[in-house]
């Protein structure tokens, strides 16, 4: 018997839920009662396992798209909630390609274990392996290469500037992940953070990035004490850190022992993270920002606005600025509603008295109107591409003399 429209099952003692062979369409969660799982043999039924209520029955149809691989029947009565195939796909397509490819490898087992109990018959239907492992493995490979990348050097940090909208002075540089691949060039970070995360090996990056973050800063602070009409003082660096970062038990050390090494004052450094760290571990990321916040260092929440922060939310977190998602800089123009987005974002920072930095920047046009909606800083192409640490030393140097063109074209 198939229920595979009814997101509710009632069975009776002895009833049957599904046959092997059967196509399954739901998996069920069995909310109250229990069933067994069974291979109908000639000289009787085998049962190969019993389900309990808050266990789920039926599971790997849907999960590998193959026939059930036995049957199943009430032991009692039973209630069931249905997991409908439609429930399941989308999260299993987002799902980590390794864990996808585990997950196929068990449920196969599984299923070679029932079919030897049950002479064969359902095995017959061949697996489908192949289509997981590629992906599997491009994944395992990638993440080989990070490692090595990061043994070899092979990665390096542009600088993009940020600038004082109303002086058109430099006030800071965002730090931004390059990889020099060996057969593939120059990627940028996503096509490799996303798996760096997924993989704990963002650890390892952010390590690397604030290690150089503390070689060049620097050099940086020096070229700028030496063009300070050029700078918005004190230049801050920005640096992108993930919530798994501030997890890790040895970041903040990691974090305070740069600092006294290099002799980078906490005010020159900005942490950029995004809102979603709140969201999933409010109280420990707060309470490890709120410590580097203390120390004088800028805390920027990143893509501000994308995510689900709440008014209330955002006033108990140690923030310093807010940066504004370049989707809404670029259709500020010519969509109402994200001009009154970025509206909103400027009006909130002000009645938190935290600066607002807009991303993505490329027309004068979208500076101007920024300006004049109250918005301190601004990042993007307008003001510059991110480029790497000489370029980003030249800049410096070439600020005032570049930034003539820049700002006649806003007045
Ligand atoms: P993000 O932090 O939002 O960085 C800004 C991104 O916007 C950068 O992309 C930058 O090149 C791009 N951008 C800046 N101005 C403009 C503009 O005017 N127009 C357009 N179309 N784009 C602009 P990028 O460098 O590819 O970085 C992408 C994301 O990767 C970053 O987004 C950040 O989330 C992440 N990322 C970069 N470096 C690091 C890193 O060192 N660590 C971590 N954890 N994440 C990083
Ligand atoms: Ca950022
Ligand atoms: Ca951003």
């Amino acid at each position: 018997m198939q229920h595979p429209e009814l997101d509710r099952v009632h069975l009776r003692a002895g009833e049957q839920l599904f046959s092997a062979g059967d196509v399954g369409t739901a998996a069920y969660l069995i909310e109250r009662g229990g069933l067994d799982i069974y291979l109908p043999q000639a000289g009787g039924d085998v049962v190969l396992a019993t389900r309990e209520a808050g266990e789920i029955v039926g599971e790997m149809a849907i999960l590998d798209g193959r026939p059930r691989s036995a049957a199943a029947r009430a032991r009692e009565d039973t209630v069931l909630v249905a997991i409908t195939e439609q429930q399941i796909a989308q999260r299993i397509d987002k799902t980590d390609a390794i864990l996808r490819m585990l997950l196929g490898v068990v449920i196969e087992r599984y299923r070679d274990t029932v079919a030897l109990l049950g002479g064969g018959a359902v095995a017959a239907a061949a697996p489908e392996r192949v289509p997981m492992c590629p992906a599997a493995l491009d994944l395992l490979g990638l993440e080989r290469e990070i490692r090595f990348g990061l043994q070899r050097a092979e990665f390096e940090l542009f600088f993009q500037p940020i600038v004082r909208l109303r002086s058109r002075k430099l006030a800071g540089f965002e730090a931004l992940i390059r990889w020099n691949h060996p057969t593939r060039g120059l990627l940028a970070p996503g096509s490799f953070i996303p798996v760096a995360e997924a993989s704990g090996l963002i650890g390892n990056l952010t390590t690397w990035v604030l290690d150089e973050v503390g070689r060049v800063l620097p050099d940086l602070m020096t070229v700028a004490l030496t063009h300070v009409r050029a700078i918005e003082a004190p230049l801050f660096m920005s640096v992108n850190v993930s919530g798994f970062d501030l997890a890790r038990p040895c970041f903040s050390q990691g974090l305070l022992d740069l600092l006294e090494r290099t002799g980078i004052h906490p005010s020159n450094l900005k942490l950029e993270v995004t809102e979603s760290l709140f969201l999933n571990e409010p109280g420990r990321a707060a309470s490890v920002l709120a410590a580097f916040r203390d120390s004088g260092m800028g805390v920027a929440i990143d893509d501000f606005g994308t995510g689900f922060s709440s008014l209330s939310t955002l006033s108990t977190l140690p923030v310093t600025t807010l940066k504004v998602d370049r989707a809404f800089v670029n259709f500020m123009l010519r969509d109402a509603k994200s001009r009154s987005i970025v509206e909103t974002i400027l009006g909130l920072a002000e009645q938190m008295a935290l600066p607002v930095v807009a991303e993505g920047i490329e027309t004068a046009a979208q500076a101007e109107a920024l300006l004049e909606m109250g918005c301190d800083y601004g990042q993007g192409y307008l003001f510059g591409r991110p480029v790497p640490l000489a370029a980003s030393i030249d800049l410096i140097r070439d600020w005032l003399a570049d930034a003539e063109p820049r700002v006649a074209a806003l007045a």
